[in-house]
């Protein structure tokens, strides 16, 4: 656990100059826009996405179209659909790369390695045994076995919500 989402925060501490605005916010209010924006299904309060720094390759996140920055934002209809999204990323993950474990969960906070701390998401990762060490040691060059695209249409295939 101590390296997941390593990949993130590093992203942030070498000072890659964070966009304008919200990227999260960006992406919910361009629907028109999902391919590029590797969108894999939205719903009225939520949509899935890829994460563009993946830990391993099926590494999506579940985000809120509102820009919430806490857990007490969550509540209502967007918690239940979020929840239902959670669980339809998870069995879309399992039956399109038959993980052998996936980790779900939430940084909150930049101490807790958030990169976008100021509006809350669920990273959903899938896991194989030694795929930390593998990772670790390859982490600066980000070798995966597939591109994003490909992740893209076989996350979309298998997708089906609740
Ligand atoms: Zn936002």
């Amino acid at each position: 656990m101590e390296h997941l989402f390593a990949g993130w925060r590093a992203q942030f501490v070498a000072g890659e100059d964070r966009p304008v605005g919200c990227v999260f916010c960006t992406i919910g209010a361009e629907p028109d826009h999902d391919d590029a924006h590797y969108v894999i299904a939205r719903g009225d309060t939520c949509f899935v996405v890829l994460n563009l720094y993946p830990y391993t390759s099926g590494h999506l996140m579940v985000v809120p179209n509102a820009h919430v920055g806490d857990l007490a934002g969550l509540d209502g209809a967007l918690a239940e659909e979020m929840w239902a999204f959670i669980r339809a990323a998870h069995d879309a993950l399992r039956a399109a790369y038959h993980p052998e474990g996936i980790n779900v969960g939430m940084n909150l906070g930049r101490a807790a390695g958030a990169g976008i701390a100021e509006h809350v998401h669920v990273h959903l990762v899938p896991r194989w045994s030694g795929d930390a060490n593998f990772m670790s040691t390859l982490a600066e060059t980000r070798v995966l076995p597939e591109t994003l695209s490909d992740s893209l249409i076989k996350l979309r295939t298998h997708w089906s919500a609740h």
